[in-house]
């Protein structure tokens, strides 16, 4: 890539292939070490979605029609919440198919307006749930092509993909769960795209919903916070996260979230990235924060076990070499976010 587009880096610092800085860069001093995390948003998967999401054409239902009808344009059928990919040499990649395609155009569901391409091009998913038979999958398509839970490939698909897929995911997780108005239990129909719901009995209209989640490196020095939940794989670890509640800041719902299920106490907060996160609705602010207290209390009903581990031992762990935790896998925010802190790519707190 040419630069990166979430710091406005020269190509002095540009992130090469996806991987941050180089280490001649990181080494040398007044680095971007000391100026600000560096996490690009090509390591952070399903973001980068560079589809001009054209909301002007939304509202335009005959324009939506058009380009749904153009033979030119690029349909991605979903069902029951997973994609349809091609397998080939170079991993998973979505299937782009054409709205006369017998898989999108029997199908009941109206269509989601994802956005036109550099070229103009314009880009659907379609929900093709219909076709489902109970433990199986529509019998018509090639070997090579299968739908698969976005969460199982989402390291290996293309980047520019998992944004756009995690796009198409959140409107359909947000429109399976929002099939009746909360006003009046009204049903609702969709509208602008796929991108409203109205209510046909009260008229309320209701937009998609995105649910903020923190996830935070706590650091004590050279130490990071780790916790388990007993539902996870064994010796799996991972950063500390939860919801923001109403009426809290990004720092409290860190701050909150660190102390109920650790005992710990944080001081500063520093927010690093996002990952928009559609099982079903989770937008992950990563952040840092620095802990204040080493006590480790941990309540058993948000946790099974909390830990202070040290940087060389992550550096271990990512590198599949330590016997005593498992990190999140590739593609969670939280392994971006330990790699990048492994690199010295995340300051610490003085
Ligand atoms: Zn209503």
């Amino acid at each position: 890539m040419d630069g990166c587009h979430s710091h406005g880096l020269t190509a002095r610092w540009q992130c090469r292939s996806g991987r941050g800085p180089s280490a001649a860069a990181l080494a040398k001093p007044g680095g971007p070490v000391q100026l600000a995390a560096m996490i690009c948003e090509s390591e952070i998967t399903f973001a980068g979605n560079h589809l001009d999401r054209a909301d002007h054409l939304r509202a335009d239902a005959a324009a939506m029609a058009r380009l749904l009808a153009d033979p030119s344009s690029r349909v991605s059928p979903f069902w029951h919440g997973q994609p349809l990919f091609d397998l080939g040499a170079q991993g998973p990649r979505l299937a782009w198919l054409s709205s006369a395609d017998p898989l999108i155009a029997e199908g009941p569901e109206p269509a989601v307006f994802l956005g036109l391409d550099a070229g103009g091009i314009a880009h659907f998913a379609v929900d093709v749930s219909h076709l489902a038979q109970p433990d199986d999958t529509p019998a018509e398509l090639p070997d090579s092509r299968i739908f698969i839970e976005l969460r199982t490939v989402m390291a290996e698909m293309d980047h520019a993909e998992t944004g756009i897929a995690a796009a198409a995911k959140g409107i359909f997780e947000w429109r399976r769960a929002h099939r009746f108005c909360a006003g009046c239990g009204g049903r609702n129909a969709v509208s602008h795209g796929g991108w409203r719901a109205r209510c046909a009995a009260c008229g309320r209209e209701h937009f998609p919903r995105v649910d903020p989640v923190v996830i935070m490196l706590v650091l004590d020095g050279d130490r990071v916070l780790l916790g388990r939940q007993a539902a996870w794989p064994e010796r799996m670890y991972s950063l500390l996260a939860g919801f923001i509640e109403p009426g809290e800041t990004i720092e409290d719902a860190v701050r909150r979230e660190v102390s109920e299920e650790s005992g710990i106490r944080v001081g500063a907060v520093r927010y690093l990235t996002s990952q928009p996160w559609p099982f079903p609705a989770s937008l992950m602010l990563g952040c840092a924060g620095r802990a204040e207290s080493r006590r480790i209390t941990v309540d058993p009903h948000e946790m099974e076990d909390a830990i202070w581990i040290g940087k060389a031992e992550i550096a271990e762990a990512l590198e599949g070499r330590n016997d005593r935790i498992v990190p999140a896998r590739p593609g969670a925010i939280a392994r971006t976010i330990l790699q990048a802190w492994v690199e010295n790519r995340v300051p610490g707190f003085d």
